[in-house]
């Protein structure tokens, strides 16, 4: 008896595994899982009363009246599973047509109530047709009028589903179809086998596969959950990166004007004519615009490195070149402070290194300014040694001072984003907080390490050590590097032609490039330079700003580039500074990449590279 009955048995325990597991977990609020709610609660109600439809069938001589009851109620059960169903199939499948969802409430008004007629016509029915029994040695199972309509019915709504869901099967996934395709090849296999051998009671246990099934396909909360998590995941990368758009573009729109101001107050500077309190004001000016600069390429930083877009572009580059720029830099920002500013450069340091040396600027410029802007009297020590070992230099880099030193209990908070220290006593300094934070994520990325140690009161030493390929092997002559003076270069006969929708920023370039006695030719559009290196004049170079109305510069230097014999060496000239652009506007077809606001050393390098043939 309980190995005819075992199907149904297994089932049992598989049904009340699920719904413990299914309505223990936490559900997302989706019309979905409601109707699996549904499903879940009618597949557990029809395991118990096929237990009890067995049973009284069994003893139906005794308890006809129950006999009844049972087979009947199993079978209305059996119904409003298949009904359930088919409001789920009908839910996934067409609830995003276009006019179902205009009048959504009404078609399921609608839906629900020819439903609830037909249920009540074969609740009805089911009670009033007729029904046999047959229970031979043991085996029962039940047939007859009422028995046929309700399984006609369901053959009739497996029919329904197959031409709803292929009218259907571009918009429906096939995940979610896969339980109802389950439930068709299985309904036939079971009426076929039940066909032969009634008294196999397959139906329940088919039930709760296609509802298990169901589980692991579609309703797994679990699987709702990650879908739900990728959706706000999704909205919260679309939301940051509209973050990193605009502080992009913000970060242009101050570099622009940046531009202007940078440029014409070191035109003013070199004028012998100005006055020297003006001097004064100016230098003034040139700190404060370094500033601004250093603040918005410091939140750009930050953002491009919180959306995972920093990327460390590794280059030969020179290090003796590099240190001469740290040591020009920080001297210019001394000032007029009474520090002794020492440095102590490794002769075994190796001339050309494989690297982001753009990066590496960046992270010594950071620590050289705060012990630049935490030390009031005293010296600070720029220390650089190496250590070469299989190829790879590591570069370990100290700067030490005699500054306002730094708490112990506050050295662990140096590296958070925009945690300044002892507000109070340093509000007269400038500042983000942002500087150790960028600092300490650029050396992350780069494989490098920085260690702080401090005294309050007293000093600081930031030690920084990072791995670098080693190109080549001469080394650095010492006093190359402390004499570092600035080149002068001059140039003459040569022709520029500058190519900026922004009038002033042509301003600032014109009067830098003649400060190098370098000609220049003006125009406000890429339409314009076409005309211009089209009309046969010879320039030497082309300024070509990006970012233009109409026509951008990529588009200018494509078009540029489909004039017979043109050769002329064209550099980006830009204030879209965002990481990355240097390699982009080369593999745009770009010969070099120079930076807005203007840096000087760039410029000479620039002039020296393309233009100084002599
Ligand atoms: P910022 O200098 O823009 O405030 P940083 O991230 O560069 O931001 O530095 C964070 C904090 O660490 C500073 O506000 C300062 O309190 C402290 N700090 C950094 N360098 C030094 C230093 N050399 N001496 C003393 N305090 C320092």
């Amino acid at each position: 008896m309980i190995l005819d009955n075992a199907f149904t048995l297994l089932s049992s325990f598989y049904i009340v595994l699920l719904a413990i597991v299914y309505f223990s977990k936490p559900r997302i609020n989706s019309y979905e899982t409601k109707i699996y709610d549904y499903i879940v609660a009618i597949c557990l109600a029809l395991v118990i009363i096929s237990f009890g439809t067995y049973y009284c069938m069994i003893w139906m001589d005794k308890y006809p009246l129950l006999n009844f009851a049972f087979s009947r109620l199993y079978l209305i059960v059996l119904l409003m599973f298949t009904f359930v169903m088919t409001v789920y199939v009908l839910y996934i499948s067409c609830s995003d047509i276009k006019i179902i969802k205009k009048n959504y409430q009404k078609a399921r008004l609608y839906t629900f109530l020819s439903l609830e007629i037909l249920f009540s016509i074969l609740f009805f029915l089911i009670l009033v047709l007729p029904m046999e029994y047959s229970n031979v040695r043991g085996m029962v199972y039940s047939y007859g009028q009422s028995v046929d309509l309700v399984y006609t019915v369901t053959r009739c709504c497996l029919v329904l589903w197959i031409i709803v869901l292929l009218s259907r099967y571009k918009s429906v996934k096939l995940r979610k179809c896969l339980p109802m395709i389950a439930y068709v090849l299985l309904g036939v296999i079971v009426s076929y086998v039940q066909g032969k051998h009634p008294e196999l009671l397959l139906t329940t246990s088919m039930l709760v596969f296609i509802t298990f099934l169901m589980y692991f396909t579609i309703e797994n909360p679990d699987i709702k959950m990650i879908e739900q998590l990728n959706i706000a995941k999704d909205q919260a990368d679309k939301a940051n990166k509209a973050k990193t758009d605009f502080l992009s573009n913000m970060s242009h729109e101050i570099r622009t004007p940046l531009n202007a101001i940078v440029g014409f107050s070191n035109l003013l500077k070199e004028n012998k004519n100005i006055p020297e309190d003006a001097q004064d004001e100016i230098e003034d000016i040139i700190m404060a615009s370094e500033n601004l600069l250093d603040i918005v390429n410091g939140i750009l930083d930050i953002s491009k490195i919180e959306a995972n877009k920093l990327e460390i572009v590794n280059s030969e580059y020179d290090t003796k070149r590099l240190l001469s720029e740290l040591v020009a830099l920080s001297k210019g920002r001394l000032g007029e402070k009474p520090i002794e500013f020492k440095t102590n450069f490794d002769e075994s340091i190796p001339r050309v290194l494989y690297g982001d040396a753009s990066r590496v600027k960046q992270v010594c410029v950071n620590i050289l300014t705060n012990a630049i802007k935490y030390t009031k009297e005293g010296w600070i020590e720029f220390k650089v040694s190496s250590v070469i070992k299989d190829g790879v230099c590591r570069l370990i880099i100290s700067v030490e001072d005699t500054g306002i030193g730094i708490k112990q209990e506050n050295i662990g908070k140096l590296f958070n984003r925009f945690e300044r220290l002892d507000m109070k006593e340093n509000a007269t300094i400038e500042g983000t907080g942002l500087g150790l934070a960028i600092t300490k994520k650029l050396l992350d990325l780069m494989g490098g390490r920085i260690v702080v140690q401090s005294v309050f009161g007293k000093g600081s030493k930031f030690t920084i050590s990072i791995d670098q390929k080693i190109v080549k092997k001469p080394t650095i002559k010492l006093d190359e590097v402390n004499n570092h003076e600035e080149e002068k270069i001059s140039v003459n006969n040569k022709l520029v032609l500058l190519v900026d929708d922004n009038k002033i920023n042509l301003k600032v370039a014109e009067k830098l490039l003649s400060t190098y006695g370098v000609n220049t030719e003006s125009v406000t559009s890429g339409f314009e330079a076409i005309e211009k290196v089209k009309s046969g004049t010879k320039y030497d170079l082309i300024l070509l700003d990006d970012m233009m109305p109409k026509m951008s510069g990529v588009e200018t230097l494509e078009k540029l580039k489909e004039i017979p014999d043109f050769n002329i060496k064209t550099i980006a000239l830009t204030a879209n500074a965002l990481t990355g652009m240097k390699e982009k506007y080369l593999s745009d077809g770009f010969d070099d990449y120079l930076a807005k606001p203007i840096n000087k050393e760039e410029l000479n390098r620039i002039i020296n590279e393309y233009l100084n043939n002599s």
